[in-house]
C-alpha cells in the first residue's frame, strides 16, 4: 500500500481539481471553493467513503433519538431559543432490529454491555439494550489501548472495546458472504482493505446485488437532476462515463450521494424548500452536521509499535459521554463524548514529525527533524468521539482536560500531554 498516494494525496476521495464544494462563514460572505482537504474527505466511485472508512461501528445512545426532549427537560429555559435539535421521530428500540441486521452483514466485532436489559461486564455500560451479542468477538488488543484500558480500570472507569467492522476472525454473514480476519496491517482508514477484512460496500453489498437479474451497475456516471412531476419522481438525468447525457426513468429514486451532494441534487432539481438562514424558514440544507474530532497527544518514553493496528482498534470509556459526570450543569455544556485510545495504524509519513512543541516550536528545520526521529513511534492520541448532534455541541475538550491528563499519567509513563493541532499548541502542558 502506498501511504503517500492514499493517505496523504487521498486517492480514494473526490478529486477537488475536478469538482469541489464551496464554503462561507456567513450568508454575507462570498462562497469560496474548497481546494484542500481537512477532515472533510468525501469518497468517490463505487462504494463511496464506505470503501475507505475506519469501520468504527457504534450504535447511537438511546437518548440521542429524543435529544430535544431530553435537553429541554434538563436545561429548560437556559437553552438558546434557536436550538436546532429535534427528536428523531423514531426510537432506539424501533431501530434495534436494523442495527442488528447491519451488524451481521458487516460482521461487527465487540462486546455487548447490555443484552436485553442485563448489564454485562466488559462491554459499554451506557449502551442501549442489544437483542444479541456482537457477531464477532473484539479484536486482539494492541499496546497503547491496553495501557489505556488498565489506566481507566485503575481510575474506576469501565472501559470497553470499540465496536468495529474490521473482522477479528474469518466470518460468513447471513447472505453467505465470507471474509477473512484482519491482519492488523494498519493501512486501513483512507485505504481499501486488500483482503476484504474491512466491511466495504464492494465486499458486502455488491456480491449480493450482482447476482440479481434486475440489477445493473453503471459506473463513472454523475446524476444531474431528479425529474419529477406533481410531487412524484419520474427518473433522473445523468452524464454517463462517455460524457453523454442520459435519462433513466424510475418510479422510485433513492438519494444516496452523501449529505451535501444529496442537498445539492435536491436544490438543482427544485425539490423542497431551501433553508434561509436569515429567516430560519425552509428545511433543505438546514442543520448540516459534520463529524469534528479533537485529539490530545501523549508522549511516551518507549516505542508503541503504532504501525500495527486497524481502523477502530482500541478501547473507550463512556463516563463523559451524554451529560458528563462531575460537570456543573450550569456550565452551558450540553453533551460530552466518549474518550478513546486507538491504534489505527500509522504509516512512515503520518507518524513522522510529532514533537512536543516546547522541544521544537516550528515544524521544519534540523532541530525538528532530529526531534521527530527521537519521538518516532512514541506519540499516541486520546480522542473524544461519538459526539451527539453537532449544531448544539461546542468543544468540551478544555473542560475535561484534567481527565485525559490523569489517564495519560496512568498510561504507564506518558511523559507529557499536548494538543495535536498547531493552533492549540500554545496550551501544551506537562503532566509529569
Ligand atoms: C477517512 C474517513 C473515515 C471514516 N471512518 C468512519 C468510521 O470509522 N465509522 C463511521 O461510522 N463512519 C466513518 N466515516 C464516515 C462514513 O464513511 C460516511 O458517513 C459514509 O460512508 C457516508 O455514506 P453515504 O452512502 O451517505 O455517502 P458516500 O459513502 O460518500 O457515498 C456517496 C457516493 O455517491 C457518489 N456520488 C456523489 N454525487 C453523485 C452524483 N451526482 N451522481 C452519482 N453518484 C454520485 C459518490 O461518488 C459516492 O460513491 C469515515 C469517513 C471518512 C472520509
Ligand atoms: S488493518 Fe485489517 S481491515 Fe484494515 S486494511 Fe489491514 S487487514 Fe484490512
Amino acid at each position: 500500500m502506498d501511504e503517500l498516494d492514499y493517505a496523504i494525496r487521498l486517492r480514494m476521495m473526490q478529486n477537488l481539481a475536478n469538482e469541489t464544494v464551496t464554503h462561507r462563514h456567513s450568508a454575507k460572505d462570498r462562497a469560496e471553493p474548497v481546494r484542500q482537504y481537512g477532515s472533510f474527505n468525501p469518497g468517490t466511485g463505487v462504494g463511496g467513503a464506505g470503501e475507505h472508512w475506519g469501520a468504527v461501528s457504534n450504535r447511537y445512545p438511546t437518548d440521542q433519538f429524543t435529544l430535544a426532549t431530553h435537553l429541554h427537560e434538563r436545561f429548560g429555559s437556559r437553552l438558546p431559543e434557536d436550538l436546532a435539535v429535534q427528536d428523531w421521530g423514531v426510537t432506539y428500540d424501533d431501530l434495534e432490529p436494523y442495527y442488528w441486521r447491519a451488524e451481521q452483514m458487516m460482521g461487527v466485532c465487540g462486546k455487548a454491555g447490555n443484552l436485553r436489559g442485563a448489564r454485562i461486564d466488559g462491554g459499554d455500560p451506557f449502551e442501549g439494550p442489544r437483542s444479541h451479542e456482537f457477531p464477532n468477538p473484539p479484536h486482539k488488543l494492541s499496546y497503547f489501548p491496553s495501557m489505556f484500558r488498565q489506566a481507566a480500570l485503575d481510575l474506576g472507569y469501565r472501559p470497553f472495546p470499540i465496536p468495529t467492522a474490521t473482522l477479528s476472525r474469518g466470518y460468513r454473514n447471513p447472505d453467505g458472504i465470507e471474509r477473512a480476519g484482519c491482519m492488523y496491517c494498519g493501512y486501513c482508514t483512507r485505504f481499501g482493505c486488500m483482503i476484504g477484512a474491512k466491511a466495504q460496500p464492494s465486499n458486502t453489498l455488491l456480491p449480493v446485488l450482482r447476482d440479481k437479474k434486475n440489477f445493473t451497475l453503471k459506473t463513472g456516471c454523475s446524476v444531474r437532476r431528479v425529474i419529477h412531476r406533481d410531487g412524484k419522481a419520474e427518473g433522473v438525468t445523468y452524464i454517463d462515463a462517455s460524457g453523454q447525457e442520459k435519462m433513466q426513468p424510475a418510479n422510485v429514486v433513492l438519494l444516496s450521494s452523501w449529505t451535501v451532494n444529496n442537498i445539492r441534487l435536491l436544490l438543482l432539481s427544485q425539490i423542497g424548500e431551501p433553508y434561509d438562514p436569515s429567516t430560519g424558514k425552509g428545511t433543505l440544507g438546514k442543520n448540516l452536521t459534520h463529524q469534528v474530532n479533537q485529539q490530545v497527544q501523549l508522549f511516551f518514553d518507549k516505542p508503541l509499535n503504532l504501525f500495527m493496528g486497524t481502523g477502530g482498534l482500541g478501547y473507550a470509556i463512556g463516563e463523559f459521554a451524554g451529560v458528563p459526570m462531575g460537570l456543573d450543569p450550569s456550565s452551558g455544556i450540553l453533551r460530552g463524548a466518549e474518550i478513546r485510545a486507538q491504534t489505527s495504524g500509522e504509516g512512515p509519513v503520518s507518524s513522522f514529525g510529532k514533537v512536543p512543541s516546547e522541544e521544537s516550536p516550528q515544524e521544519w528545520g534540523s532541530q525538528w527533524k532530529k526531534q521527530s526521529l527521537q519521538w518516532h513511534d512514541k506519540v499516541a492520541q486520546l480522542t473524544p468521539a461519538r459526539q451527539p448532534t453537532w449544531p448544539i455541541a461546542r468543544t468540551i475538550w478544555t473542560s475535561i482536560r484534567p481527565i485525559p491528563t490523569t489517564l495519560a499519567i496512568h498510561c504507564c509513563g506518558s511523559r507529557s500531554i499536548g494538543p495535536i493541532t498547531k493552533s492549540a499548541r500554545n496550551s501544551f502542558l506537562r503532566s509529569t
